[in-house]
């Protein structure tokens, strides 16, 4: 099950595609191998036509931890045939010319590719969310938790504000969104129902069948209803400025990054993912 050359797996349950990471010895760290896959994934289940539903999950303890900033299959210096083509190749380019280049194709750009589809995807959320990990759950259009899930953005300790997808005060409050970034802390499956991050919260016992439940029944809608319905929930939050936020906080991203490059050793502010949990830990009180 947990193959590294297998690094999502998809299966089809009547009207519903089930689409999961599947790196749980890394807790579904994501590389650029597994950015593709996750696309390949979903292209599959649009092109589908007897798929109504996509759900999005995690293989293991864990939804998500991150970005992949350290396992052995870190793949950022490899060309991969694009897909957003936001922006040209990143490959044998340096600095800013480089990384904005590859993160507008592998984040910004596949995610919102993600967030455009145009058939409902419930994220199906257990264990860590957390920084890249919150992107792909962003990207569904709503979020079902289990009760021992957490959710977590601590950029802003390589000190960049928030990760390359910048929801946050759309899938939250502003105020909260705040909190969430300038403490880098966990917020669990209850306070991000509260905010309306996440929509249910069920023991973990319970998430896949109360998701499959949920996905069964939006799959009794009308496909096309489905997705006029999608677009234009997106319409509106492009109208309050999500897409135009977006792409304006990405640029202060890449003055971080950045900035991070020109004073140190690296654009993560030297901290690998290592250092990221040891201080995360320390600051959550091992909470
Ligand atoms: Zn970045």
């Amino acid at each position: 099950m947990s193959d590294e050359t297998e690094v999502v797996t998809y299966e089809t349950r009547g009207p519903v595609a089930v689409v999961m990471l599947n790196r749980p010895q890394y807790s579904n760290a994501q590389n650029s191998k597994v950015t593709y896959a996750l696309d390949a994934a979903f292209s599959r289940a649009v092109d589908d036509d007897s798929i109504k539903v996509i759900v999005l999950g995690g293989h293991g303890k864990h939804f998500c931890g991150g970005h992949d900033i350290g396992t052995p299959g870190r793949d950022i210096h490899e060309s991969f045939d694009r897909l957003a083509v936001i922006w040209y190749d990143h490959v044998g380019k340096q600095g800013v010319d480089s990384r904005f280049a590859r993160e507008s194709e592998v984040y910004l750009g596949m995610c919102r590719r993600w967030r455009e589809m145009p058939k409902p995807m419930i994220a199906m959320v257990q264990g860590a969310c957390v920084a890249g990990g919150l992107m792909l759950a962003w990207s569904a259009d709503f979020i079902m938790a289990s009760d021992d899930a957490f959710f977590s953005d601590p950029v802003v300790r390589m000190g960049i504000p928030g990760v390359e997808y910048f929801a946050h005060p759309f899938v939250m409050n502003p105020r909260a969104a705040k909190e969430f970034l300038y403490t880098g802390g966990r917020f669990d499956a209850q306070r991000a129902k509260e905010l309306g991050m996440v929509n249910h919260v069920v023991p973990r016992a319970e998430l896949e069948d109360a998701v499959m439940a949920m996905a069964e029944r939006i799959a009794e809608m009308p496909r096309l209803g489905l997705t006029l319905t999608k677009k234009a929930v997106n319409q509106c939050e492009d109208l309050m400025g999500a897409r135009a936020g977006m792409d304006s906080v990405f640029g202060l991203h890449h003055a971080a990054h950045a900035h991070n490059a020109e004073v140190g050793a690296d654009s993560l502010a030297g901290l690998d993912a290592r250092a990221m949990a040891r201080a995360n830990k320390a600051a959550d009180g091992e909470a």
